[in-house]
């Protein structure tokens, strides 16, 4: 069922670390308490800290609750961390700068807790292959800059793939950047499409059509569309994303339009993902592979050799 929830209601349901520390335990082990050393079912639970820590009966080895999710390492406290959650599992989502004065944090704690909820929402997708009738057509993130034949910088190119059902469009979406390997300019190469259904459709299970060409008129209108609605959402609620961290918002775009498109408790699923996927660190957020700088080079000197 989804969240109807508001979020006064639910920031008075959440209110204590009490109550989050017992909801998150209940979404990392559903089944009740699972020694990540021996298995052991059965555990002590040491009430000393802010947050609980289990000790196995059997191996006695101490598990916090934390260690192992998206928010190990972090003293921000649980009730701020679910009004995180409860406001990203949203489809408009929230931008940092909004969500530092919404949860009185700073905006570098702010920005870095919705790179790790991103990440929870990037490792749901990785879980899910499109099956069924698949459409995969091209897509570009940015405007077009320039009328020249090169690709500008600031536009990225787009595989979008959705699971199509004919009453109600498509089900199940995945949007992914396309490494510059996987380009000639604007053209993606047929390399890239291989790629792209090999790793993101089950094919054994798949009525696959690609259509990768920018300007093709086989392209699946519906796609088009979602291709704009997520541009428009990255620019109005982000001002605008580069390159080097698009691909996470983008999975933030499908997990929201994913989660509507199933009427699920989307609130509920984020905070399994983020009970379930280990966290991912400043310097790991930082060192993300950034073409950009290299393709700005090469595309000044393209333009001065044209002239
Ligand atoms: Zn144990």
């Amino acid at each position: 069922m989804p969240n109807e929830m508001t979020f006064e209601q639910f920031r008075t349901r959440y209110a204590t670390e009490a109550v989050c520390a017992e909801a998150l335990f209940h979404a990392r082990w559903p089944d009740g308490f699972n020694c990540p050393s021996c298995g052991h079912r059965e555990c002590y639970e040491l009430r000393t800290r802010r947050l609980p820590l289990y000790e196995c009966r059997a191996c006695r080895r101490q598990t916090s609750l934390i260690v192992g999710t998206i928010m190990e390492g972090s003293r921000t406290p649980l009730t701020l961390w679910f009004q995180a959650l409860f406001l990203h599992a949203r489809p408009q989502g929230i931008s940092a700068s909004r969500l530092a004065s919404v949860i009185g944090t700073t905006y570098k704690t702010a920005w870095l807790i919705c790179h790790k909820i991103r990440h929870a929402m990037s490792a749901c997708d990785s879980q899910e292959l499109l099956s069924g009738l698949v459409k995969v057509n091209y897509g570009k993130y940015g405007r077009p800059y320039n009328p020249t034949v090169y690709r500008h910088p600031q536009k990225q190119p787009l595989i979008l793939g959705g699971t199509v059902c004919a009453e109600i469009g498509i089900t199940y979406l995945k949007i992914k950047q396309v490494p510059d390997d996987h380009l000639i300019q604007d053209r993606i190469t047929s390399r890239g499409s291989h790629d792209f259904v090999q790793k993101h459709i089950d094919s054994a299970k798949a009525d696959v059509t690609v259509v990768i060409q920018e300007f093709s008129i086989h392209r699946y209108r519906p796609l088009l569309e979602i291709a704009s609605n997520a541009s428009n959402w990255i620019n109005w609620t982000f001002s605008g994303i580069g390159p080097k961290h698009l691909q996470s918002y983008l999975d933030q775009y499908c997990f929201g339009y994913n989660q509507l498109q199933r009427k699920t408790d989307s609130f509920q699923i984020l905070l399994t993902h983020s009970a379930a996927t280990p966290t991912l660190t400043y310097p790991d957020l930082i060192q993300r592979e950034d073409q950009s700088a290299q393709r700005k080079i090469a595309y000044e000197k393209l333009l001065r050799e044209a002239c």
